[in-house]
């Protein structure tokens, strides 16, 4: 079926998205076409401000609209433990444990060299120089438990454990394969408190 040319722009742009196929697309950009004018400006310019408002903390490169973030800012984290993860959204998988009260570092990904990710394609380096920086007492390995994951850890520990400082490993609760992001609370909780050292 042939949209005319407004539309199948539209459809083009849902269907670019993560998850979504050419039918969820066509009935996301029919839906669009249905909502009132405001409704549509105002999902536009939500797409807008959360592009332009939203950057990466200086310090542990979660994502945030002020610099450093609120968790690096917080007087109330404990700051002599950073939990190194892969990804800004399992900051926020951890977050929602409430559990945890100390500092992240988001790498922004795992090694995988089959994929050309090597360690200068992650923030392990400005990890190092948050370790030299003192007051750290242990990093906690939380990257995803699947084998790049697993060789992300290995790797780093090799690198921080010279400098002096625990390095611990969450404990294998979790779905092996599976993203730290999907895990429940209390799995995640449970893979935090029964960590290991490396
Ligand atoms: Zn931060």
């Amino acid at each position: 079926m042939k949209h005319i040319a407004p539309l199948a722009h539209l459809i083009e742009h849902f269907r670019a998205l993560p998850g979504i196929g050419a039918k969820t697309a066509t009935r996301l950009a029919y839906h669009v076409l249905d909502m009132d004018a405001g409704d549509a400006r105002a999902l536009a310019e939500a797409i807008i401000e959360a592009k332009e408002k939203i950057g990466l903390c200086n310090t542990c490169f979660n994502l945030s609209d002020r610099n450093p973030c609120m968790i690096c800012a917080s007087d109330k984290r404990d700051r002599s433990i950073i939990c190194v993860v892969e990804q800004p959204q399992d900051v926020a998988a951890m977050e929602r444990t409430r559990d945890y009260a100390g500092l992240y570092h988001v790498l922004h990904g795992a090694l995988s060299p089959l994929d050309g990710i090597g360690p200068n394609n992650l923030r392990i380096k400005e990890l190092l120089m948050r370790i030299n920086g003192g007051g750290v007492g242990e990093v906690i390995m939380a990257t995803n438990p699947n084998v790049e994951g697993e060789a992300t850890a290995m790797y780093i520990a090799k690198l921080i454990k010279p400098l002096g400082v625990k390095v611990t490993r969450i404990a294998h609760g979790l779905p092996v394969g599976g993203d730290l992001e999907y895990a429940d609370e209390v799995t995640l909780a449970k893979a935090m408190e029964n960590r290991v050292e490396l």
